[in-house]
């Protein structure tokens, strides 16, 4: 989580070996470094309530007069929302910026998805082309990894998010030093080969930076042998501001089902169900029985009230109560 449970919401997700992170909701994220900001590709903005998407300004100040291409997912009304964010700023000079910026922006409704452009050198106008597409849960795709998105109910729409591996590569370091070489960002072009699953007779070139910089050629599959134990892709699920409702459980608990980390808000307490039912939250009790419904692994409560301030062991007691008996329900 970018900030302690009282903070706005934010999710950051860095890849390893690779100078790239996604994230989920944009709120106050500065708290993150700007060598971390400057990482992100894309960002999966559950709903435009401040709390949820004011970082937005902070990423395109630091992104400004960089060469980047930002993608950025949202619910209905995304669009027009973004754009008024970007209307808000005089973009007098960017014209003569070198590099080029540009934001790529999906709102997603429930049976299809429209994506605009907007070119920074062209003060963010939007190029007037809006692209159509249908929408079935799946947002992204790559060899290595998807995020998928559910339609949830918070007085106004809002999006529930999992981003799934395509398998897991756990690196065993001890086997790549004993082959000479350092664990560093050649593994990322091992990852890639796996991922999109190339011949295993593919002979694959290990280059390490360390003081030998020693080169190295193994057939993919020796060295995968070697130096990597493949598992299941892991799931990570996020789910912020929903109202406890029928509708919105039976979405969220097949959507979630077989996480192994969810996040997902816990406002109130439980003695205080009618308010976080009227402000569309759930309570930490609830949040719980979802988390154990769904039979996550692990999970973890944010987006706490301030009214439970120094009271936070409370929600999280109520919230593992609620899971331990839902689990073994
Ligand atoms: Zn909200
Ligand atoms: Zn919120």
């Amino acid at each position: 989580m970018v900030n302690a449970p009282f903070g706005d919401p934010g999710l950051f997700v860095p890849f390893c070996f690779e100078k790239r992170a996604i994230i989920f909701d944009l709120g106050d994220i500065s708290r993150l470094s700007t060598r971390d900001i400057l990482k992100i590709s894309h960002c999966f903005i559950s709903h435009t309530h401040m709390d949820h998407f004011i970082g937005l300004d902070t990423m395109l100040r630091l992104m400004l007069g960089r060469t980047k291409k930002l993608c950025l997912f949202g619910p209905e009304g995304f669009l027009e929302n973004l754009e008024g964010k970007l209307s808000g700023y005089s973009w007098d000079l960017v014209e003569k910026y070198e590099n080029p910026f540009s934001l790529q922006a999906t709102e997603v409704h429930p049976t299809h998805m429209l994506t605009r452009n907007y070119i920074c050198q062209n003060m963010f106008q939007s190029s007037g082309k809006t692209e159509r597409q249908s929408f079935d849960s799946l947002l992204l795709e790559e060899p290595s990894f998807s995020v998928s998105s559910v339609i949830l109910d918070h007085s106004i729409s809002c999006l529930g998010f999992v981003i799934k591996e395509a398998i897991h590569i756990n690196i065993k370091k001890t086997e790549v030093q004993k082959l000479g070489l350092d664990v560093g960002p050649w593994l990322n072009k091992f990852k890639k080969a796996l991922f999109e699953q190339k011949p295993p007779d593919m002979i694959f070139e290990a280059i390490s930076n360390n003081e030998k910089s020693r080169k190295a050629s193994f057939r993919l599959q020796d060295l995968t042998e070697k130096i990597a134990k493949i598992t299941p892709g892991q799931k990570i699920a996020y789910i912020t501001d929903v109202r406890y409702n029928e509708q919105n459980i039976e979405k969220i608990i097949p959507f979630i089902t077989g996480s192994d980390h969810l996040f997902i808000e816990a406002a109130f307490s439980d003695k205080h169900k009618d308010i976080a039912y009227a402000k569309n939250h759930l309570t930490a009790r609830q949040a719980g029985e979802i988390a154990g419904k769904a039979g996550v692994a692990r999970f973890t409560i944010f987006h706490f009230s301030p009214r439970y301030t120094g009271n936070e062991i409370m929600l999280q007691m109520e919230a593992e109560a609620a899971y331990r008996d839902a689990f073994t329900a």
